[in-house]
C-alpha cells in the first residue's frame, strides 16, 4: 500500500510499504478513506518529539471502512462499516479507560518504559506518533491496523459525508475538550491562544458550553478572519498588539476567565529576542519547548482562573510563571484527548446541526500530494488551515 513516512527532520515521503495484518483478536484493518494532517504531526515532522525512525508510517485522524476483523472484537463492529477512529490507542478495560481517561490507556503502549524514563508514567499508545507512543503505524495511507477497534472505532452512518465527521478523530474533540477544561459559566469570557484547527474548534465549542465571549490570539490575518467569521470569534494579532494589555482592556482589567493554550511546543514570539532565547535553548538541549503562549495565558488569566492546556508540549519548558501562578489561585488542566469519551455525544450534536467542524478544511489533496500538504500547513501558505488526504 501507499503512505506517508517520515524520512528525516522536514522530510516526508509517500512511499510503498507492506499492507497492515491482523496480529491481535481485537484488531481491525480499515481502507481508509478520509485523512488529515494535524498541527501535533508537525512537531514529529520537523522533529521536536524524540523517537521517530525512518519508515514510520504518520497520521492519526482518519476514518474509512472495516475491511478485516479480529475474532475477538465485541460490540458488534462488521466487515463493511464505516468507522471514525479515535487516535489515542485504549484498552477499555483498565482503571484509566474505565474512567474515561483514554488517552492514559495503561496497556496500550507497548514501550511505557521509555516513555517512563521521560515522563514518569507511560501515556496511552497513539497511530503514527513516534517510539515514545507505542510505535504504531499510522493512517495517512492507505490500510491501516485499528487495535481494540471495539472501543477506537465508531461506527457512522452513510447520510453525513466524511467531511464532517473526520475530525471526531481528533481535533473536534480536542477542541470540546480544551473549552470543556475551562468549566465554562454563563458570562464567562474566553481566550485562546492559536488560530489552528485546534484553537478554532476550542473557539467554537466555547461558545456551545455557554461563553459569552471568546477571544481568539495569533498572527496569521487569515486564520484570525476564520475565527471572527466561523465562530463568532473576536481576535487579537499578536504582532500588532501587546496580548496582556488588549485582553486586561477587552475584559474590564480583570483578565479572561480562562485561557486555552491551542499552540503547544513550537510557539512563536512577536518578540524576536525572545523567540530567539527560547529557540536557541532548544537547539541546546537546554529546554525543549517553547512555551510562549503559556507563559503569556498564566500572566493574562484573571485571578483564580483556570488556564487549560491542549497545546501538544513534548519536555521541559523554561521561564514558567510559578510566581503568578501561585500566588493568584490559578487551576491547570491538560491532557492528550480522551477522544473515545467525546466521539458520541459529538457525532450527536454533528447530526443535530450544533456544530460542523468541516468549516477548518481549505485544502483536498491526493496522498501522493501529502508533503506538500505537510509544506503549506508547516509554512502557514496559501491560507492554509486544515488539509485532508484521499487516499
Ligand atoms: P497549528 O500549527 O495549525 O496551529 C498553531 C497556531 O498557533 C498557529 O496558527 C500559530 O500561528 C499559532 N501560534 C504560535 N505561537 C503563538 C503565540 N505565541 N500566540 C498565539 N498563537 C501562536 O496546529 P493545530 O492543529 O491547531 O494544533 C495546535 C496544538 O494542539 C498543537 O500543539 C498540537 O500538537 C496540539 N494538539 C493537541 C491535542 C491533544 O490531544 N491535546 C490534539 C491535537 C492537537
Ligand atoms: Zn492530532
Ligand atoms: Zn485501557
Amino acid at each position: 500500500m501507499r503512505a506517508t513516512c517520515w524520512v528525516a527532520p522536514n522530510k516526508v515521503s509517500v512511499d510503498d510499504v507492506p499492507d497492515p495484518q491482523i496480529i491481535n483478536p481485537r484488531d481491525a484493518i480499515v481502507r481508509i478513506t478520509s485523512s488529515a494532517i494535524c498541527g501535533s504531526d508537525l512537531h514529529l515532522l520537523q522533529g521536536y518529539l524524540p523517537a521517530m525512525r525512518k519508515g514510520d508510517v504518520l497520521g492519526h485522524e482518519f476514518m474509512g471502512e472495516v475491511v478485516e476483523l479480529g475474532h475477538g472484537v465485541r460490540d458488534g463492529l462488521g466487515v463493511g462499516d464505516r468507522v471514525v477512529v479515535a487516535f489515542p490507542i485504549a484498552c477499555g478495560n483498565c482503571v484509566a479507560c474505565a474512567n474515561g481517561l483514554y488517552s492514559i490507556c495503561e496497556n496500550s503502549n507497548p514501550n511505557a518504559a521509555v516513555a517512563e524514563l521521560a515522563m514518569g508514567h507511560s501515556p496511552a499508545g497513539v497511530f503514527g506518533y513516534s517510539h515514545l507512543l507505542g510505535g504504531y503505524a499510522g493512517g495517512q495511507a492507505q490500510y491501516v491496523r485499528v487495535p481494540y477497534a471495539d472501543v477506537g472505532a465508531l461506527k457512522v452512518e452513510d447520510d453525513l459525508p466524511d467531511e464532517k465527521v473526520l475530525f471526531l478523530s481528533d481535533v473536534l474533540p480536542t477542541g470540546y475538550m480544551a473549552a470543556e477544561m475551562c468549566d465554562i459559566e454563563r458570562g464567562d469570557v474566553i481566550a485562546i491562544w492559536g488560530a489552528g484547527p485546534v484553537g478554532q474548534l476550542a473557539a467554537a465549542s466555547a461558545f456551545l458550553l455557554g461563553a459569552e465571549r471568546v477571544i481568539v490570539i495569533d498572527r496569521f490575518p487569515y486564520r484570525l478572519a476564520m475565527a471572527r467569521e466561523k465562530t463568532g470569534a473576536e481576535t487579537i494579532n499578536y504582532e500588532e498588539t501587546d496580548v496582556l494589555d488588549a485582553l486586561r482592556d477587552m475584559t474590564a482589567g480583570r483578565g479572561p476567565d480562562a485561557c486555552i493554550d491551542a499552540v503547544g511546543v513550537e510557539g512563536h514570539h512577536a518578540s524576536a529576542a525572545l523567540h530567539a532565547y527560547d529557540k536557541a535553548k532548544q537547539a541546546l538541549k537546554m529546554e525543549t519547548d517553547r512555551p510562549h503562549a503559556l507563559r503569556e495565558a498564566v500572566l493574562s488569566c484573571r485571578n483564580g482562573g483556570t488556564i487549560s492546556v491542549i497545546g501538544a508540549y513534548g519536555g521541559f519548558i523554561d521561564k514558567f510563571p510559578m510566581g503568578s501562578f501561585t500566588n493568584r489561585s490559578l487551576t491547570m488542566r491538560s491532557g492528550q484527548t480522551h477522544v473515545q469519551r467525546y466521539m458520541r455525544p459529538l457525532l450527536e450534536r454533528i447530526r443535530k446541526g450544533e456544530i460542523d467542524p468541516s468549516f477548518i478544511i481549505t485544502h483536498t489533496m491526493r496522498l501522493d500530494d501529502t508533503p506538500h500538504g505537510y509544506d503549506i500547513f508547516k509554512n502557514k501558505q496559501e491560507d492554509c488551515v486544515k488539509v485532508v488526504l484521499k487516499p
